[in-house]
């Protein structure tokens, strides 16, 4: 094999960034329904990396561990039953390998599958030179977009397409509240919404962020830390409330602005809780204005092809910090862990020198 070794970050135990440790290991070989992919970029998660290397996240994750949810790179070997790729093939991975067996998975819907388990954190992710992977994770990355821009976009943009069309069916004219209108999800929350011809209102937690979702092409912007979202929202809907509500964050200091937002028959749309994740219902308002509330974690092979489509187009801007060697992972852990104001992700590129 022209690969016997590669270098990956290994976490041995979980804690703090020092355990993220750069080491040689086997390089992993294609199963029979795999693809080994060399990868060019994999981006740090603040919601599966940086937890799941803290204490493992309450997930059923086996030491030692590589992370890394969303590689992009190269096809360098294919797996007997594989049909369709060839080395040389450029691919960005989703991470969410489902059951296939599942009522849901049976059901056809596949975005709720119960028993879905994710690279990087249940096997093998792409913080390595080498990732072997599921080939129906596999998509191809559209001419001309770098690997950053394909692992980003397949990331984060398939689930704002899942929230505005599957789940919230925004219509033509709607008005849309995007919280974190700035983060992985939020940005691409706006450039959807606008695609789809909402009207959207970006909120964030400081001016630099608001102004950073404003270029995404939102029409309005909050900064909900120095102003009361509800009445701003009301103020720039002629006292109606947004029609979809993209939440996404669970904080309880944010939850009532973001709630109250609402217009009558509201629907507010949320996967993730990075702000706490638990908040007070006032159910009143749920039931009075005719509010639907729709957990919405999970997305379709559509949703993906969607997003990677788009990016073709030239019609998502990703938001990039930066892009650093691999051995760099701890380093820029401890940064994102410092640092809530990043805008953009931080990616990490094995194929860059140190
Ligand atoms: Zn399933």
């Amino acid at each position: 094999m022209p690969f016997p070794t590669m270098r990956a970050i290994v976490m041995e135990s979980f804690g703090e960034p020092e355990v993220l440790k750069l080491v040689d290991v086997p390089a992993p070989d294609p199963a029979p329904d795999e693809l080994a992919v060399a990868v060019e970029a994999v981006s740090i998660n603040r919601s599966f990396d940086l937890l799941v290397r803290r204490d493992g996240n309450n997930r059923d994750v086996v030491l030692p561990h590589v992370l890394g949810a969303d590689p992009a790179g190269t096809v360098v070997a294919v797996g007997a039953d594989v049909d369709g790729y060839s080395p040389g093939d450029r691919v960005t991975v989703s991470s969410t390998i489902r059951c296939g067996n599942c009522r849901e998975c049976r059901d056809g819907d596949e975005a709720a599958c119960r028993r879905s388990v994710h690279i990087g954190v249940d096997r093998w992710g792409g913080y390595a030179e080498r990732v072997a992977v599921p080939a129906s994770n596999a998509h191809r990355i559209p001419e001309g977009m770098s690997a950053a821009d394909a692992c980003v976009i397949v990331r984060h943009a398939p689930a704002a397409y899942n929230q505005l069309i599957d789940k919230t069916a925004l219509r033509p004219g709607e008005w849309v509240l995007v919280m974190g209108a700035a983060g992985a999800l939020g940005s691409f929350c706006v450039q959807v919404a606008k695609a789809l011809d909402g009207r959207v209102i970006a909120a964030a937690g400081s001016d630099d962020r608001v102004e950073a979702a404003l270029l995404l092409g939102a029409d309005h912007g909050v900064n909900y830390r120095a102003n009361d979202l509800a009445d701003t929202v009301r103020g720039i809907t002629d006292g109606e409330g947004v029609d979809v509500v993209c939440e996404n964050i669970g904080d309880p200091g944010l939850w009532d602005g973001a709630f109250d937002s609402m217009a009558q028959r509201g629907r507010l749309v949320t996967m993730g809780a990075h702000g706490g994740g638990r908040v007070g219902l006032d159910v009143r308002k749920l039931y009075a204005k005719r509010l639907r509330l729709i957990g919405s974690a999970g997305v379709t092979k559509k949703n993906i092809d969607e997003s990677l489509a788009a990016g073709s187009r030239g019609a998502l801007t990703v938001l990039i910090d930066s892009i650093h060697p691999l051995e760099s992972a701890a380093a820029q852990h401890r940064r994102l862990e410092a640092d809530r104001s990043i805008v953009g992700k931080v990616i990490l590129d094995p194929t860059l020198a140190a």
